[in-house]
This record gives structure tokens, C-alpha cells and sequence, in this order.
């Protein structure tokens, strides 16, 4: 790696610097950049995601309550769902149909998990399947583990949506604007969360909340927590767990990242058949979002769920 960064005028930093900071709010501000910091860590546009972990420690000052917990689990499975089943298995992997309004809900929900917009998540998760455990894969633990953790999205490299790996997708006006400011949506849970905590203190004295309870536990806790549990699959689904199907990766079955990310843990089964809404591919293979996704189905907001072919679910098998 090349450790010496080109000598910068204080003008020109300065200006990159604050280009930089607009970027929090409009992705689409350009930036210059350079092919020496492409792959750097940048660290001025990642504070706001130090800052939400900073954020956590909160919970010392503003107390607990049972309602604040519930708030957290709640915000978490429903945006864990959003990502899962919406995020990956249908923008990603296109593997059921949905409606023009419950697509752009789903991508509501999911962009409240502060993952950037779903166009940026589709964009580089389809570059994953296409290069996995390769040297193009951004995020494969080949490159080191904490990159594939969070290393990966904090580079220049990595911050572009690329428009040819999701033409599908780009041309909803709707998608394109809820990835451009994909800031938006976070804000305005954090706000609703902060101004319901106040509501809640003063209707309601015997909940024990407040304002500032219910934005730690509801916004900062559930998002971080759900945050380094999406991103297991990135880090320790390819490195930790079985392996059913060669698939010419490193992509393994993990029962555990299977529970917590609600089906996603199956990734070998799924780097084996990434068209498939179901991931877990034998009766045991407990995979929430899937039947979320089923009670979805009945409830006619999605349709056409694929599942995987019994002549692949036997194919390739991984030598023992
Ligand atoms: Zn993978
Ligand atoms: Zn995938």
C-alpha cells in the first residue's frame, strides 16, 4: 500500500473537507478524489457513524425502562426484515415481485437502518456475487477481517452508487432520490423517536421514559447492534460455519448469524442459489424472513416467491 499521500494546499483541503460534509446530505456531491486516497479510510465522512456508537454510551445518562427495550427489539427485527427480505433477497437478487408503493415502503423501512439507500446496497452487494472472495471483492475477509467488517464502505472507493449494476432498479425516480439523500429517513425516526419519548413522559409518567430514552435505546442502540449483525455475513459468514455446496468462495452455513439476521446466516446456501427468497433450503434451516416474506405473500403484497430447484439443492456438493 502506499502509505504517502500527495502534499494538499490548506484552500484545497479546506474545500475538499467541507465537500466532504455536504456529502452527509447529498450523496451525490462530488468530491474530488484521487486514485492515492481511494482506498484510505475517510475518516471526516465517517464521523456521523462513529458518532451514533459514541451515541450508545448514552444509555448510562438517559436510564432504562422496559418500553425502551421493546422499542430497540421492535425497530430491530422490522429493519433487519426491510433489509433482509427487501435490501437483499428482492432489490439485490430480484427473487419475488412486489408492487411499485410496497417496494418503495420496504426501501422506507430498510433506509431507516441508516445502510445507505437500497440502490447503494443492490449495487455492491450484486459486485459481491459477481467477484466473491476474489481480489475484487471489496469485502471479503481475504483483505482482512475488520476491512470486510466496516472498512470497506468508509473509502472514496466504495461510496459511489454504480448505476450500471442496477439499471433495474434506477429507473424509479422514488429509489433514486431515497438513495441520494439517504440521510432522510434516519432523521426523521430519530426525531419521531425523540419527540413520541416526550409525549410518552409526559402522558404517560408511570412508563418511565423520556425523550432522550427512547432516541438512545430506539435510534442509536437498535441501529448499531443492527448495523455489526447485517455486516456478520460480509465478515463471519465467510469464514465461520459449514459448508454444504462448492461454491468457489468462502461462503459458509452458520446456525448462529442465521438466528440473529433472520435466515441471512444460510450464505453458503446462498452464494449457491442467490435467486432463491428462501435461504434456508431443509425444513430446519429456520429462516424468519422467508416466512415473513410467505405472510406477505398470503396477504397478496408480494408474489411470486422462488425458492430453490430440487436438482440444485443436491448439485455441487462440497467434498468432505
Ligand atoms: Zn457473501
Ligand atoms: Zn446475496
Amino acid at each position: 500500500m502506499n502509505h504517502s499521500l500527495p502534499a494538499e494546499s490548506v484552500p484545497n483541503l479546506l474545500r475538499r473537507a467541507g465537500a466532504t460534509m455536504l456529502r452527509w446530505f447529498d450523496t451525490r456531491h462530488a468530491v474530488e478524489s484521487d486514485a492515492a486516497r481511494a482506498d484510505r479510510i475517510d475518516w471526516l465522512r465517517v464521523l456521523p457513524f462513529i458518532a451514533m456508537h459514541l451515541a450508545c454510551i448514552g444509555v448510562f445518562w438517559v436510564g432504562f425502562s422496559w418500553l425502551a427495550l421493546a422499542t430497540a427489539l421492535t425497530l430491530y427485527a422490522l429493519r433487519m426484515f426491510a433489509i433482509t427480505g427487501f435490501y437483499h433477497r428482492y432489490f439485490s437478487h430480484k427473487s419475488f415481485r412486489t408492487s411499485r408503493p410496497v417496494q418503495f415502503l420496504f426501501a422506507l423501512v430498510g433506509a431507516a437502518s441508516v445502510q445507505r439507500g437500497p440502490l447503494w446496497w443492490a449495487a455492491h452487494h450484486r459486485h459481491h456475487h459477481r467477484h466473491a472472495d476474489t481480489d475484487l471483492d471489496i469485502h471479503s475477509p481475504r483483505h482482512g477481517f475488520l476491512r470486510s467488517h466496516m472498512g470497506w464502505f468508509m473509502t472514496p472507493r466504495s461510496f459511489g452508487t454504480n448505476f450500471d449494476a442496477i439499471k433495474d432498479l434506477a429507473k424509479y425516480p422514488e429509489l433514486r432520490w431515497l438513495d441520494r439523500f439517504d440521510i432522510l429517513v434516519p432523521v426523521a425516526l430519530a426525531t419521531a423517536l425523540f419527540a413520541l419519548g416526550i409525549v410518552l413522559k409526559n402522558a404517560w409518567p408511570e412508563l418511565h421514559t423520556s425523550g432522550p430514552q427512547l432516541l438512545v435505546w430506539g435510534f442509536f442502540v437498535s441501529t448499531v447492534v443492527l448495523f455489526h449483525v447485517t455486516v456478520t455475513i460480509n465478515s463471519l459468514a465467510h469464514r465461520w460455519g459449514t459448508r454444504r455446496y462448492a461454491t468457489g468462495d468462502d461462503s459458509r452455513n452458520n446456525w448462529l448469524l442465521a438466528l440473529l439476521t433472520f435466515g441471512e446466516g444460510w450464505h453458503n446456501n446462498h452464494h449457491h442459489y442467490p435467486g432463491s427468497a428462501r435461504q434456508g433450503f431443509v425444513w430446519w434451516e429456520y429462516d424468519f424472513t422467508y416466512y415473513g416474506l410467505r405472510v406477505l405473500a398470503l396477504l397478496g403484497l408480494v408474489r411470486d416467491l422462488r425458492t430453490v430447484p430440487a436438482s440444485m439443492r443436491t448439485a455441487r456438493p462440497e467434498a468432505k
